[in-house]
């Protein structure tokens, strides 16, 4: 067939305008993209992929710089500022958030809540506190009055925690009773301490009223009156520790006997000491009997070994033996025994394992209250 050149007239115009028209979408489509996904997202993920978190951070900031009123993409980055560590970064990203004009009440109040976690992991513990004050009434009351209690705690503003514990008891956040029996607890020592020992019995008192079955109240109180030369009292406080909480006694073992020595009335404490051991057999307890009542330990040790094969028994029961056997074995062998005792009279966490051979209220690892039961290691 024979081109006719004439069709061109018509095919050029149209093919024209149908260019123009494709180009126009085109550019309109690749518009709309850059300006939903700019470059600098997908350069930031591309790097976070492969783990070059600096190298992210630094197209995150590009990208927010070219898109100011993506909040998501602030709070996401103040989060990763202060995983990282660095808090003043992410300080400065949740403040701009709180001061932008455009944000809504809920945005604005999750931007404070992220400030006050900012300075509280930046140990601004001043700052945290009025951070977190700004929460209430807000969604966020809740979770700030807990991490003022945290923050309490922790700097041992014992007065302070003590009134957002009743606080978050009245909110409905469950009994704080316990807690606040220990903060009563922390203020006697305090007390105490800073010589104002005439105002501990009244604030242990308080915190037995508060939580009457919490053993802390009243051993603070046998110790501090067996300190204070009133044995009749301090032995009056154990033998109330014992009705209240028996497995606890075992903290106080000692104490008790020495209150019943100092009294010249052992048979006191020999009779809490061997209702408790019936009850609940611990060599805290066999220990404490043994410097009232010498006689009959080695009886007492053998029994305790069958029973319950513990080392420290096993020990004890050498040394009382010892005279039967030659001085240069006796010896050696008593010190191999207590070598490998030692690590088994600690207490341990049962939240978070932390061993120390020192009896912890409050866990030093996991900072949880009450997580440490009264026996050694060896009798778990
Ligand atoms: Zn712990």
């Amino acid at each position: 067939m024979e081109f006719d050149p004439r069709w061109l007239l018509f095919v050029l115009p149209i093919v024209f305008v149908l260019g123009w028209l494709a180009s126009k979408l085109d550019s309109r489509q690749w518009k709309l993209e850059q300006r939903e996904s700019p470059k600098a997202y997908f350069k930031g993920l591309n790097l976070l992929l492969n783990e070059q978190q600096d190298k992210a951070i630094d197209a995150f900031i590009e990208a927010v710089q070219n898109d100011p009123d993506t909040s998501e993409l602030h709070f996401a980055l103040g989060s990763l500022f202060r995983r990282r560590g660095e808090t003043e970064r992410a300080v400065r990203v949740h403040e701009h958030l709180i001061r932008r004009g455009d944000i809504t009440k809920a945005d604005r109040d999750r931007a404070q809540h992220e400030l006050a976690q900012d300075f509280f992991k930046a140990g601004l513990f001043d700052r945290a506190e009025a951070a977190y004050a700004e929460l209430r009434g807000t969604a966020f009351e809740r979770e700030a009055r807990l991490a003022l209690l945290s923050l309490y705690e922790r700097s041992r503003d014992w007065a302070k925690a003590a009134d957002i514990a009743a606080e978050l008891e009245a909110a409905g956040t469950g009994s704080f009773s316990g807690r606040i029996a220990h903060y009563l607890c922390e203020q006697a020592l305090v007390a105490q301490a800073q010589g104002h020992a005439d105002l501990a019995p009244a604030l242990l008192e308080q915190a037995q009223r508060r939580a009457p079955e919490a053993a802390r109240a009243y051993v603070l109180q046998g110790q501090v009156l067996l300190k204070a030369g009133q044995p009749e009292l301090a032995l009056a406080a154990f033998t109330r520790l014992l009705a209240v909480n028996p497995p606890a006694f075992n903290l106080v073992a000692a104490d008790c006997a020495a209150a019943a020595t100092q009294l010249g009335r052992p048979e006191r404490a020999i009779a809490l000491l061997i209702e408790q051991y019936q009850r609940a057999p611990s060599m805290h307890l066999l220990r404490a009997l043994a410097t009232l009542q010498p006689e009959p330990q080695r009886e007492r040790l053998a029994a305790h070994l069958r029973e319950h094969p513990a080392l420290s028994a096993a020990t004890d029961l050498l040394k009382l033996n010892a005279s039967a056997l030659p001085a240069d074995e006796a010896a050696p062998m008593v010190k191999a025994l207590e070598t490998a005792t030692k690590p088994l009279l600690r207490y341990r966490c049962a939240a978070c394992g932390f061993e120390a051979a020192h009896y912890f209220w409050q866990c030093p690892g996991c900072l949880n209250w009450d997580t440490y039961p009264p026996r050694h290691v060896e009798e778990l």
